[in-house]
C-alpha cells in the first residue's frame, strides 16, 4: 500500500440471496480525507459502510484498512469506530458516562479514562459538560456526544451513517460546518454516508455517488459538478437540464453538436463521460443560462420559449421554459440580487448559452 492510503478496498461485493447489494466495489481512501458515500436510498451505501466497519461481511473482494487485510478481524478489533443515525446514547446516563463507555473495556485506569473523556468532550466543544444528563441536551448536543463517545476511542477511521439526518434544516447546516472543521484538526479519515447532496459537497474532499450496489464515480464535489460521468450522478448531484446532442464534428479535445434547441455549438469533451457516441447528451445547469425578454448579447447560441413556471426560492428564482423543440421544459435560475422577478407565466423569452457551460455526458444511454 502506498502510505497515504488508510482503507484500500478492492473488487467487494455483497449479496444478500441472490440479491448484489454491492457489487465490485474499488475505492482507495487516503489518510486525513473526508470521504463520502452519496446515493439514494437502498444503492448499498450503508452495507458498503457496514463492511469496512466489520459489522456485516463481504463475498469477494478485499478491504484493508492501515494496511492489513480485515478479513478475518472483528469490528472491535478495527481502528475504525461508528457513529450511527441515531447516535444511540444512552438517556438514563450522564453525558460523561456515555463516552466513556466504550473505553470500559479497555482496561485503564479511573484517571486515564477520566482524562480521555475530557479530551474528547473539548474536541467536540462541550467541555466540563460530563455530568448533565444526556436526556437534558440539545439535538445538536447529542449528536457531539455520539461523535465523543466514538473518538474518545482514538479510531484512525471514523464511520458516519447519516450522522445528521435526525436534526432539523439549521442545525444539520451548522453541524455540518462544525464537523467539518473538527475532522480538519484532528486530522482523522472521515468516511461519511449520506443521501443528501449539499451535506456531502459541503463537507468533503471527496465524494464516491452510489447507484445500484454500483459506485459510478469518484471526485471531488466540484469535478462531480462540473464533469460529472453520466445522466445519473448529474441530475443526482444539483440541477441539469438534459438535452439531445448530435455529433458533427470532432476535433479531439472538444466536438461540435448539433445541440437540441440551440443549434450548433463546440463543446469540451468530458473526460469522465462512461461512454462515446455520435448520439450525445448534453447538460446545462440551470444557473449558466441567462433569460431575456430580448436576445441576449454575447452568446454562442440562443433559443426562444414561453415561462410555462415560477418557482421563487428567495435567493434565486427558477424559470421553467418551454423551448421551441424541446420537449422538457428547461430550467433556469437567477439569483435574486434585486429581489425581483423580471417574467410572468406565459411571456416570451430567450435563453442564452455559452460553449462552455455545455457539459458532454457522453453516449446518451450511458
Ligand atoms: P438507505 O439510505 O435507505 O439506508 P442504503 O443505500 O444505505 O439505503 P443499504 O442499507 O446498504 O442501502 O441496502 C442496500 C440494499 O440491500 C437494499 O435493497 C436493502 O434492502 C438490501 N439489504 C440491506 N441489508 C440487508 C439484509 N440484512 N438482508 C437483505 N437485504 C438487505
Amino acid at each position: 500500500m502506498t502510505s497515504q492510503n488508510i482503507i484500500e478496498i478492492s473488487g467487494v461485493e455483497k449479496r444478500f440471496g441472490t440479491f448484489v447489494a454491492v457489487r465490485d466495489l474499488n475505492l482507495e481512501l487516503k489518510e486525513g480525507e473526508f470521504f463520502s458515500l452519496l446515493g439514494p436510498s437502498g444503492c448499498g451505501k450503508t452495507t458498503a459502510l457496514r463492511m469496512i466497519a466489520g459489522f456485516q461481511d463481504h463475498d469477494a473482494g478485499t478491504i484493508r484498512i492501515a494496511g492489513q487485510e480485515m478479513a478475518h478481524i472483528p469490528a472491535n478489533k478495527r481502528p475504525t469506530n461508528m457513529v450511527f443515525q441515531s447516535y444511540a446514547i444512552f438517556p438514563h446516563l450522564n453525558v460523561g458516562d456515555n463516552v466513556a463507555f466504550g473505553l470500559r473495556k479497555l482496561n485503564l485506569s479511573k484517571a486515564e479514562i477520566k482524562e480521555r473523556v475530557a479530551e474528547a468532550l473539548e474536541m467536540v466543544e462541550l467541555g466540563g459538560l460530563q455530568s448533565r444528563k444526556a436526556d437534558e441536551l440539545s439535538g445538536g448536543q447529542r449528536q457531539r456526544v455520539a461523535l465523543a463517545r466514538a473518538l474518545v476511542m482514538r479510531p484512525k477511521v471514523l464511520l458516519l451513517d447519516e450522522p445528521l439526518s435526525a436534526l432539523d434544516k439549521n442545525l444539520r447546516e451548522a453541524m455540518q460546518l462544525e464537523m467539518r472543521r473538527l475532522q480538519q484538526k484532528l486530522g482523522i479519515t472521515f468516511v461519511m454516508v449520506t443521501h443528501d447532496q449539499y451535506e456531502a459537497m459541503t463537507m468533503s474532499d471527496r465524494i464516491g455517488v452510489m447507484f445500484a450496489g454500483k459506485l459510478e464515480q469518484v471526485d471531488r464535489p466540484e469535478v462531480l459538478y462540473s464533469r460529472p460521468c453520466n445522466r445519473r450522478v448529474a441530475s443526482f448531484i444539483g440541477g441539469m437540464n438534459f438535452l439531445d446532442a448530435r455529433l458533427t464534428a470532432d476535433n479531439g479535445q472538444s466536438v461540435n453538436v448539433d445541440l437540441q434547441g440551440f443549434g450548433p455549438l463546440t463543446i469540451e469533451v468530458n473526460p469522465n463521460a462512461l461512454a462515446r457516441s455520435p448520439d450525445l447528451l448534453a447538460g446545462i445547469r440551470p444557473e449558466q443560462l441567462e433569460i431575456s425578454a430580448t436576445q441576449p448579447p454575447g452568446y454562442d447560441a440562443c433559443l426562444q420559449g414561453n415561462v410555462s413556471d415560477i418557482a421563487f426560492y428567495g435567493e434565486s428564482v427558477h424559470y421553467y421554459v418551454r423551448a421551441d423543440g424541446v420537449e422538457e421544459p428547461i430550467s433556469v435560475a437567477v439569483p435574486n440580487y434585486f429581489h425581483t422577478v423580471d417574467h410572468k407565466r406565459g411571456d416570451r423569452v430567450w435563453l442564452g448559452v455559452q460553449n462552455a457551460s455545455v457539459i458532454d455526458l457522453g453516449a446518451r444511454e450511458a
